[in-house]
């Protein structure tokens, strides 16, 4: 497979370059020349040879069949669920897919389990090593060093906002006990920290003496690990399925799109938001006009910009590299994004449907849950879907309807126990979390202080 870039002017490369490149040199998204026919019928048995069936056609020939299922089998054997992401039925011809029974409870251990080995691998091949830096408000930061725990050729710094993130989600980055794993304490917001990663980035000379890479959600290999689950989930039934998806920088939703176009049984897809509604203002009115992140129950989705919609955009422009760059351009610019009207509609229609919705549904979306069935818990971000899917779904008469629960409910104990009045448990493997001993240092919001902080954390 072949990739090349939503902006159009980038070299063309192939599944290795990709991964390790994240961003193509044109500012664009890489995307592969064409779409993979799913493998049918399937000789699977488990999640894992799906996937193996799933993604072999996006890696070949740099990774081979072999490969592929040694680093997947690893990957999701991190997964406290032998059906690594399970279904669960919460009403009638309405479904749940569990995505959070990785090691640190958040969908994003799907793709970043599998892409922390890939990264390994490809880098061992090669004898080269990288320094993986990000920033983090929360929940990226711990599924990130997670997911590079064992990788002998990679050391990965996570820049995290000094007592702004919860209690928990420091201490699943900074409880982690790993020669290669740093959690660093900025005395700054996140956007401090995202700032100071971005120069970073942007200091060439830096960034090339110490192999600076990202793993961020534009990463082609994020989306491609999650297109699996979208095949696995619609194969169960015998009619095509609607996903309603929780939806932040588009990764997610972009890979069930993904599936779709691989011959998926998928009939059409709901996205949900908070406040934080550009995405849903674009599909219901034609209006992708950029606003002030406003801070919700969802944090995940406390975003403005969706990254990965240029992806989505390029297809809806016929694969146009030009038209995608100049629009992106402009989008840049002015904070708005100008697609004409019948070529959204005709694109969109039978596709994407949105829902937004704000703290107070949200809270009441889970008690509701929490009542009808009988005690089933979801957090925050899967009851803005729930919610979207029951409102645009519910007794249509279209066919089942799939929840992704994007985040375990005892990530979000806080906005669990103000809707159902019961402070949800972390599951056994991090249940003596608050025990275990913290190791972080705190740096000052000062760009040459974290500099000369990431290259003595790396030294070897
Ligand atoms: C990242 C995240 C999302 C948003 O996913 P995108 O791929 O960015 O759309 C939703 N819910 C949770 C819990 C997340 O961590």
């Amino acid at each position: 497979m072949k990739y090349l870039s939503t902006r159009g002017d980038a070299p063309v490369l192939g599944f290795s370059d990709v991964l390790l490149a994240g961003l193509a040199t044109d500012g664009g998204l890489y995307m592969p020349e064409e779409w993979p026919t799913l493998k049918q019928p399937s000789t699977a048995r488990t999640y894992v040879e799906r996937a193996v069936e799933v993604m072999l056609p996006f890696v070949e020939p740099d990774i081979d069949e072999l490969t592929l299922t040694h680093l997947a089998t690893e990957a999701y054997a991190t997964f406290r669920h032998p059906a690594v992401v399970p279904l669960v039925q919460i009403d009638h011809n309405q479904w749940v897919q569990e995505l959070f029974h990785g090691p640190t409870l958040a969908f994003k251990d799907v793709a970043l389990q599998l892409v922390g080995r890939l990264f390994d691998h490809v880098l061992a091949q090669r004898g080269e090593r990288v320094t993986i830096v990000g920033a983090t408000s929360g929940d990226t930061g711990s599924a990130a060093i997670d997911g590079v725990l064992g990788c002998e050729n990679i050391d990965i710094v996570i820049l995290y906002p000094l007592g702004r993130t919860s209690d928990v989600q420091r201490k699943q980055m900074t409880t982690v006990d790993a020669p290669n794993v740093h959690a660093v304490a900025v005395e700054g917001t996140f956007d401090d920290c995202q700032d100071m990663v971005k120069a970073m980035f942007n200091d060439v000379e830096f960034r090339q003496r110490n192999q600076l890479s990202a793993v961020n959600s534009i990463n082609w290999a994020r989306v491609m690990a999650q297109t699996v689950y979208y095949v696995t989930a619609s194969e169960r039934f015998d009619e095509p399925v609607t996903f309603s998806v929780p939806t932040g920088n588009f990764g997610n939703v972009l890979a069930g799109w993904i599936a779709r176009k691989m011959g998926a049984p998928i009939r059409d897809f709901i996205i949900s938001s908070n406040t934080n509604d550009i995405l849903t203002r674009f599909i219901n009115d034609n209006d992708m006009s950029a606003r002030a992140v406003i801070p919700s129950l969802s944090p995940s989705m406390d975003i403005q910009v969706s990254s990965n919609f240029e992806r989505l955009l390029f297809e809806m422009n016929g694969r146009d590299g030009g038209m995608t760059a100049e629009q992106m351009q402009r989008f840049r610019a002015t904070g708005n994004l100008a697609v004409e009207a019948d070529q959204r509609a005709e694109f969109l229609s039978g596709s994407i449907r949105a829902a937004a919705f704000d703290d107070e549904h949200t809270l009441a979306e889970m008690k509701r849950i929490y009542d009808v069935t009988g005690g089933y818990v979801v957090e925050p971000h899967t009851a803005t879907a729930t919610a979207a899917a029951r409102m645009l779904s519910a007794n249509d008469g279209r066919g089942p309807v799939i929840t992704l629960a994007t985040a375990h409910p005892a990530k979000f104990p806080d906005a669990v126990e103000q809707a159902i009045g019961i402070r949800p448990a972390l599951p056994a493997h991090l249940a003596d979390l608050f025990d275990r001993e913290e190791r972080t240092q705190t740096v000052a919001n000062d760009l040459a202080t974290v500099q000369a902080l990431v290259e003595e954390l790396t030294a070897r």
